[in-house]
């Protein structure tokens, strides 16, 4: 067995090309230009750069990367197509400083890519976790710091983080600054007729009552479970979170920090349990790149 980073399209340009091409136009090429599709020809000859096309109704060449990040970079396409690996495979992240050294890309262009490559990962639904017979567990974690807050015992000068996970399914995580906002992002992602899992916090009994059900365990007695009440699920996903947030990336300020959530968020909820392995992963990642591509701008 090869190892998956073997694969032509991490090394060979042409390769490369290839890959995003078939995933962009799967019936073929489409001029970004004026949206043709029937008079497109492939440009060859050794001046020519690879993956070129020109289309004979508006006269324009162009290639896939037109429209996608892809275009206003420029690192080659089958090391981003790497970077989109490494970055959707790394159980705890990747540091930019890693990739840089991996990919041979100056630190700045690798930290340009992997914040665009998160940014692909966003989570851009807005359809709610749970329903009907499912269990959605919601809690908050402090991370980090806030900018220009001092350290205190308490945890007020940290970045407060509020995760909800479907028990079996995704993800969702985001930074809060208050508890009014805390109950908005709970009703507006969680589908009502969930049963909603939470621990004591004060605001949560309120918040509660607008689904089919909820139930609190109490840390601060000790309480962790109580049959199907805890919040087990999300305290696994703060766990990886907080040891690639520790370990991997180190600093982070509160202008990035949603980015770096959308990462996690965005392994866990294609993780291997639910049946995605890494290839398919990056896969989805990819998509989230090109699915922001323009497929032609209108002239009219
Ligand atoms: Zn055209």
């Amino acid at each position: 067995m090869s190892s998956v980073l073997s694969d032509k399209h991490f090394h060979h340009e042409a390769a490369a090309y290839e890959f995003v091409e078939a995933r962009v136009w799967p019936n073929g090429p489409i001029c970004p230009h004026c949206g043709g599709v029937e008079r497109i020809g492939k440009m060859g000859g050794k001046s020519t750069r690879i993956g070129t096309y020109k289309c004979y109704q508006c006269r324009k060449p162009f290639t896939v990367k037109v429209g996608t990040v892809f275009e206003s970079s420029h690192v080659p396409l089958h090391l981003w197509l790497q970077a989109i690996f490494l970055l959707a495979s790394s159980k705890k992240g990747i540091s930019s400083n890693q990739l840089h050294r991996t990919l041979g890309v100056t630190l700045k262009t690798a930290w340009f890519m992997s914040h665009r490559i998160r940014e692909a990962m966003r989570d851009g639904s807005l359809s709610p976790l749970g329903g009907a017979g499912k269990i959605v567990e919601a809690d908050e974690t402090y991370i980090g710091r806030v900018q220009g807050m001092r350290k205190s015992r308490g945890p007020s000068h940290k970045m407060k983080v509020l995760s909800l996970v479907e028990r079996g399914g995704a993800v969702r995580s985001m930074m809060v600054v208050s508890r009014p906002v805390v109950e908005k992002i709970v009703k507006a992602n969680v589908d009502r007729e969930s049963r909603l899992m939470t621990d004591e916090a004060p605001y949560y009994p309120r918040i509660g009552r607008y689904f089919a059900g909820h139930e609190s365990v109490n840390h601060s007695h000790d309480e962790w479970a109580r049959g199907s009440a805890h919040t087990n699920t999300i305290e696994g996903v703060f766990s990886i979170f907080k040891r690639g947030m520790r370990g991997i990336y180190q600093h982070c300020s509160e202008k990035h920090l949603h980015r770096y959530l959308a990462e996690f968020d965005f392994r866990y909820s294609f993780r291997v349990g639910l049946g995605f392995d890494d290839a398919q992963r990056a896969e989805v990642a990819l998509q989230g790149i090109i699915g922001k591509r323009l497929t032609y701008r209108t002239t009219h």
